[in-house]
């Protein structure tokens, strides 16, 4: 997809980005660019739309100073959903003796099969299991991590893979992120599921995901706005 043909809820993102590419990250923290239809998820101040992945268990992550921070195993949203634009904010701690994936590790999963990864890959050379990376799949297209203790932005624009009367896909899950306001994914596409996703069929809607993967990760201010029927 070229930049020329954008929708416009894509352009509005890319829009909205310009003042935290120019490093005013100020305008782009926080609730005044959430849009009037987005359905909050986590506004700071509890997780009543979570609960725990493999439980029915009311998700009890951290929740300070208008951040939660992974404990106890992976939460998913109550609400589940096809094609959507998320908004997620994430911190990762400084582990500067740890390597690889041991590196504030977690994940954001569309429809509870699609992970966006999150790790601190600070300055490194990219590879798809990197911080952006669709997990497995691909690689960001370019590092716009920033350095660990600082928030950063996930703005995801996903679709849902698509099957006719037959139950065949006729069109595989697409996955388009910008990350601090850099488009990082371009509407890559993802055949099966990726590692680790939850396998509930594709073709049933899903929640988001973040990961407990054993690193103390926050996320703040996430929100989805439901596309599918809109485009
Ligand atoms: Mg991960």
């Amino acid at each position: 997809m070229k930049l020329t043909s954008l929708k416009l809820p894509m352009l509005g993102i890319l829009i909205a980005a310009l003042p935290l590419a120019a490093g005013v990250s100020s305008l782009f923290s926080g609730s005044e660019l959430r849009p009037s239809d987005a359905i909050i998820l986590f506004d700071g101040k509890d997780l009543s739309q979570w609960r725990y992945a493999d439980s029915d268990k009311p998700a009890d992550w951290k929740v300070h100073n208008g951040y939660m921070e992974v404990r106890g195993g992976n939460i998913c949203s109550k609400q589940e959903f096809t094609d959507c634009q998320l908004h997620v904010e994430f911190w990762l701690p400084s582990m500067p003796d740890a390597k690889g994936q041991a590196r504030a590790n977690s994940g954001v999963y569309l429809q509870g099969r699609y992970e966006v990864q999150v790790l601190d890959s600070y300055g490194l050379a990219s590879r798809d299991n990197d911080c952006g990376a669709v997990y497995g799949v691909s690689a960001p297209m370019v590092n716009a991590c920033r350095p660990p203790e600082r928030w950063q932005t996930y703005d995801i624009i996903f679709h849902a893979p698509k099957f006719d009367a037959n139950g065949d896909m006729i069109s595989k899950a697409r996955l388009t992120v910008l990350q601090n306001g850099v488009l990082i994914q371009e509407n890559v596409e993802v055949a099966g599921i990726t590692t680790a996703g939850k396998d509930g069929g594709l073709t049933t809607a899903g929640p988001v995901i973040l990961q407990d993967h054993g690193n103390p990760v926050r996320y703040r201010n996430v929100w989805v706005r439901p596309l599918e029927g809109r485009q």
